[in-house]
């Protein structure tokens, strides 16, 4: 059976996590316990410094238990080889984690898609318009269907990259990007949303069946904020989704709420009843 499964009542499990940075610093998150469902979507909620960071780093083994554990569809994630972990489930930081290379590295790193399934993705999480999604697309054989064109339409010389046929345009800067566009390191050379959305799209690809987003902070506007949020509800409904957020609206119609206090969970319900 593919591991972690989709149907795992008891997807995630955490039990009396408690993490230190240092021995000496007091607990960041002090004997958290909590059982999360397949396909469920939790919105992770509190003040600033409250551990919503900590507990989602933990869960990838970003930052280690200084007691209690974390079970994965009944494996306690020590036990499991790390890469091995970090490959089966989905973290979107706030930073979303770009490295050199261009997008398509970015988005598909092992090598595992064809140029349509990158540009699909892309489209699906708002980075290009339909419009150039569809002109895009009409250049790009499958990788799979035959040997890909000597010329790459992908990065025409730089006289022809204002024709709309060719280059596919991001919707926020109007700058042209392709699949073969540069990335800087840290993905300096895009915005804080736009780092999240290629993440998104590297996440679409991926379909984990567990999703950790811990959203970009309030230098995102709401209308933005608002757009990733309905991005994330029609895209991720078969996966676990647990999303830090930093406004209760934007996972208002989650199916559960957690409410951390100084590392403690103060709430855990349906936002119904909160
Ligand atoms: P925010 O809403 O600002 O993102 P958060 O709820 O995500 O906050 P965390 O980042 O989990 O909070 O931090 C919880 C506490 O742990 C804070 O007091 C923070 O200063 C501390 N902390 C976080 N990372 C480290 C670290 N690497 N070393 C030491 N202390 C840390
Ligand atoms: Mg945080």
């Amino acid at each position: 059976a593919y591991w972690p499964s989709r149907e795992s009542s008891n997807l995630i499990v955490v039990e009396d996590l408690v993490v230190k940075y240092a021995p000496e610093l007091p607990a960041v998150l002090r004997d958290v316990s909590l059982s999360l469902k397949g396909r469920e979507r939790v919105g992770l909620l509190g003040r600033t410094g409250s551990g919503k960071s900590t507990l989602a780093m933990s869960i990838l083994r970003f930052t280690d238990p200084t007691s209690g554990r974390i079970l994965i569809d009944g494996i306690d994630i020590t036990k499991i080889d790390l890469h091995d972990l970090r490959s089966r489930l989905t973290f979107i930081p706030q930073d979303g984690a770009l490295f050199s290379g261009t997008l398509r590295d970015n988005l598909d790193p092992f090598k595992k898609h064809d140029d349509i399934e990158c540009l699909d993705v892309l489209f699906r999480v708002h980075m290009i318009t339909e419009s150039v999604y569809q002109s895009q697309k009409s250049f790009r054989p499958a990788a799979h269907a035959g040997t890909r064109p000597s010329s790459r339409v992908a990065n025409p010389p730089a006289e022809a990259s204002s024709s709309t046929a060719l280059s596919v345009t991001d919707v926020e800067s109007k700058a042209p990007i392709s699949l073969d566009t540069k990335v800087s390191a840290g993905g300096v050379n895009f915005s804080q949303r736009q780092r999240q959305l290629i993440a998104m799209a590297r996440a679409l690809l991926r379909q984990s069946s567990i999703i950790v987003l811990d959203e970009a902070t309030s230098s995102i506007d709401i209308e933005t904020d608002t757009n990733i949020q309905a991005t994330i509800r029609k895209e991720f409904g078969g996966s676990l989704l647990l999303t830090v957020a930093h406004r209760l609206k934007t996972v208002i119609d989650y199916d559960r709420l957690i409410v951390l206090d100084k590392g403690s969970v103060i709430e855990f319900d349906t936002p119904w009843n909160l």
